[in-house]
């Protein structure tokens, strides 16, 4: 991250000096009925020079645990910093959003639309606006998501290998896991990283479901991110982090055996061992009781909560290698 910090910042063509408090609208679309689709930034800059930080959620409009998160940042005061400047983007797929979908209308995912381009579909041009318009005055950017679907994510921070600097803040982040993983083409992440900007991937908690642990996990790592660059409001108190994290190099998915009614047997974050019985599949008549046995050993990070499942589905995401 630089050293040297702006006195204004540029935000969709708005100047904005220090010691603002501005909420900007980003105009995307209209709605077929000729309503305005606006996705508000909101921009607290202190007197004092210092980093910007963005906070996205809601790339995926289905994951509102990350919009939680960057809620409860807003409502609670966090996003006022002490010194530099915090960007709030609660919802980036507002479409999505309303629409109760992961994706925009005409069903592209927007994680595979970066960086954009100015006349492209829909998703294409929210990407492109978010890149051109706000990105380049941003010294790191924290973005939220959730698993896809039933899939709970235990909560953890996304980066990748060889990045001493991901690394350090992934540490103050101080999630119960840290998973490396490469970027992936045409993502929000891949984008930024390309134009050398450090982002952190959150992944906690799963679709349309609002997990207070995970939002919890989520406020607190960024309330740490914070006090580390000086920024944290005074008001606001840090709690160390009661677990030190497990890094993650290598995972594989438990799948299922058989189709039928899934209960999982144990639960996110906990270790299991090759053997274990982690779940039961039945059918619905009372005959079948199939055990669903653990050929892994290692830490649970994923669960699906679905109630039915087809043979195939993909159960219980289990670390398999960790790096010390
Ligand atoms: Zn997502």
């Amino acid at each position: 991250m630089t050293t040297e910090f702006k006195d204004n910042i540029t935000i969709l063509g708005e100047t904005i000096p220090l010691g603002t408090s501005k909420e900007i609208n980003f105009n995307i679309a209209k709605l077929h009925t000729a309503t305005k689709i606006e996705v508000p930034v909101i921009i607290e800059r202190s007197k004092k020079p210092g980093p910007t930080i963005l906070f996205t959620a809601g790339l995926h409009g289905d994951e509102i645990n990350g919009i939680d998160i960057v809620r409860q940042l807003i409502s609670r005061g966090i996003n006022k910093p002490k010194r530099g400047s915090i960007i709030c983007m609660p919802i980036l797929n507002v479409f999505g959003f309303l629409n109760s979908s992961r994706v925009f209308p005409d069903g592209r995912d927007l994680n595979r639309v970066f960086p954009g381009s100015e006349n492209g579909s829909l998703a294409s041009r929210v990407a492109y606006t978010l890149m051109t318009e706000i990105i380049a005055d941003v010294d790191l950017i924290i973005d939220f998501h959730t698993g896809g679907a039933s899939r709970f994510n235990a909560a953890q921070i996304r980066i990748v290998h060889d990045n001493p600097e991901l690394k350090a803040l992934a540490d103050v982040f101080s999630p119960p896991f840290i998973l490396y993983s490469k970027n992936i083409t045409k993502s929000f992440r891949n984008a930024c990283s390309q134009l050398n900007k450090p982002i952190l991937l959150y992944e906690g908690g799963k679709s349309f479901f609002v997990d207070n642990t995970i939002s919890k996990i989520g406020v607190e790592g960024v309330k740490r991110i914070l006090t580390h660059f000086e920024m944290l409001n005074s008001k606001h108190k840090v709690t160390p982090s009661k677990t030190t994290p497990v890094y993650v190099e290598k995972s594989k998915w438990i799948r299922a055996t058989a189709s039928g009614m899934f209960k999982a047997k144990v639960a996110i974050n906990s270790k299991i061992s090759v053997g274990d019985v982690v779940g039961q599949i039945t059918d619905p008549y009372g005959k079948i009781h199939h055990a669903v046995k653990s050929k892994l050993e290692g830490y649970v990070i994923n669960v699906n909560e679905a109630s039915l499942v087809y043979q195939g589905d993909a159960l219980f995401h289990i670390t398999t290698q960790l790096k010390h």
